[in-house]
């Protein structure tokens, strides 16, 4: 979706709010493709602050179907989204390094786009079903949540064990 900017860019003091709704449904983050289950629609409020420079401003909340990162359960991760961007027209005079601001073509904003960029800027290092989910046991694959499974997970591996050391010792402190 596109909104053309022109008025607010060229008009002082203007300012525009509208509320839209996003066709995006699904985003690939490296190589996975992650769902969008819930979306509300992204407010913008859109303000000339000079010649030909228009600050972007938008709030959206969107929940994404993931799976927890230890247990591998389904987890509806929600993303409240409040950006701010300033943006310039460069429908008179094109800006060649605008890598910044990919999502604007001429004096259009591509909606969407800009989603996408505030989507991965956001996006989590780590999901959880629950901040302590104990994840699954690596030999049996039982889910260790709902209890333990009994098994011998000790790693007679040397290099392990000097890793286990400086771990107890900076315990230990
Ligand atoms: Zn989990
Ligand atoms: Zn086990």
């Amino acid at each position: 979706m596109f909104i053309n900017l022109t008025d607010v860019l060229t008009s002082e003091e203007k300012i525009i709010s509208v509320s839209v709704e996003t066709d995006l449904t699904q985003v690939e983050v490296s190589k996975d493709v992650c769902e969008i289950v819930r979306k509300t629609p992204v407010s913008f409020t859109f303000t000339n602050v000079g010649k030909n420079k228009a600050l972007i401003e938008g709030n959206a909340e969107l929940v994404f179907a993931m799976n927890c990162d230890r247990c591998l359960k389904p987890v509806e991760y929600k993303m409240p989204l409040h950006f701010s961007r300033e943006v310039v027209s460069d429908s008179e005079q094109p800006l060649e390094d605008n890598e910044e601001q990919g999502f604007m073509e001429g004096d259009k904003l591509k909606v969407e786009e800009l989603l996408l960029d505030e989507i991965m800027i956001n996006w989590p290092m780590k999901v959880l079903c629950k901040p302590d989910c104990k994840g699954i046991c690596p030999k049996c694959g039982k889910d260790l949540n709902t209890g333990d499974c009994g098994c011998d997970t000790f790693v007679p591996d040397p290099r392990m064990a000097v890793i286990k050391d400086i771990f107890n010792a900076n315990k230990e402190v």
